[in-house]
């Protein structure tokens, strides 16, 4: 790995240029960790996709949970937009200042569809970032398929940068941080997730992108629940554990479209969307 002082010097100056474009964690994986721990197969590997990859870097923005609970709705909607023209730029503008620092640099997307129809047909993107953000250490995959920090629990959105620098990695989390509460698979509109004897559950990723198709006509996509209810991440301290809301949201608003509990969430979605 090139000269040290050179690789620590870029790291820190890397981790400061995405803090100041609005990143909340950052993390740095080599490519020979998709060798080691093989997630996914030879063709989603970075230095597969672009060969001069030695490192990639793992960049997250947070979602507010008080917004997400209002999914599916057009305040949810508007917040993920931010969140992924946010990624967009902080991923382009880091690529191109560390080219101007003598290193190729490119950001793979954060997500790579044209329509939704394409992902109903081929539920699948080309590169993972959960899966670069647990070889960069920022967290670990939990039940629900998505990346859990110890920050924002699945609460975040992430961008990958890959780079031909070598640069110091961060160490993987060995601890797993999914509880298997399994509150995720519970509250699923489209019970996309069966229980398994593994961490991981099955997952029928046509039922959910069929989902998303409808509240895309909707205007009030994405959908968000299984990370809405997840009770891992350090916001849960700021913002509190909604289980039991969380649990009877379903049967209680059949019951009562009405309820007073919820009055705030269904507000949110009786206006700006279908
Ligand atoms: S809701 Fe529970 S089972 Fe689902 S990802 Fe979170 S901790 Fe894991
Ligand atoms: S995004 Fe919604 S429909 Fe898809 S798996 Fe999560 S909870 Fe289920």
């Amino acid at each position: 790995m090139g000269n040290s002082l050179e690789n620590n010097y870029l790291k820190r100056y890397i981790i400061r240029k995405a803090k100041q474009l609005g990143a909340e964690i950052v993390g740095f994986a080599p490519v020979s960790r998709w060798e080691e721990n093989k997630d996914t197969t030879l063709p989603y590997y970075p230095q597969n996709i672009f060969p001069f990859t030695k490192s990639v870097i793992v960049l997250g923005v947070p979602i507010l949970i008080p917004m997400l609970d209002t999914t599916p709705s057009i305040v949810y909607s508007e917040l993920y937009n931010t969140t992924n023209r946010l990624l967009d730029e902080i991923g382009y503008k880091l690529s191109v200042a560390i080219n101007v620092k003598g290193h190729k640099a490119i950001f793979f997307p954060r997500d790579g569809y044209g329509d939704i129809s394409v992902l109903v047909a081929k539920p699948e993107a080309a590169f993972s970032h959960v899966i670069a953000g647990k070889y960069a250490g920022l967290g670990t995959i939990g039940y629900n398929h998505t990346l859990l920090t110890k920050e924002f629990g699945p609460r975040v959105r992430l961008v990958s940068i890959l780079t031909d620098a070598e640069i110091a990695p961060d160490k993987m989390m060995s601890e797993e941080l999914c509880i298997k509460c399994e509150l995720c698979r519970k509250c699923c509109p489209t019970s996309a997730f069966t229980t398994t004897d593994h961490l991981i559950a099955e997952m029928d990723k046509t039922k959910c992108a069929m989902y998303h198709e409808q509240l895309k006509k909707d205007y009030r996509y994405p959908c968000g629940v299984c990370i809405k209810v997840c009770p891992v991440g350090d916001d849960r301290k700021l913002y509190g554990k909604n289980t039991r809301k969380y649990l009877n949201e379903k049967k209680i608003l059949t019951q009562d479209p009405t309820s007073a509990e919820y009055s705030g969430w269904t507000h949110c979605r009786s206006f700006g969307s279908k």
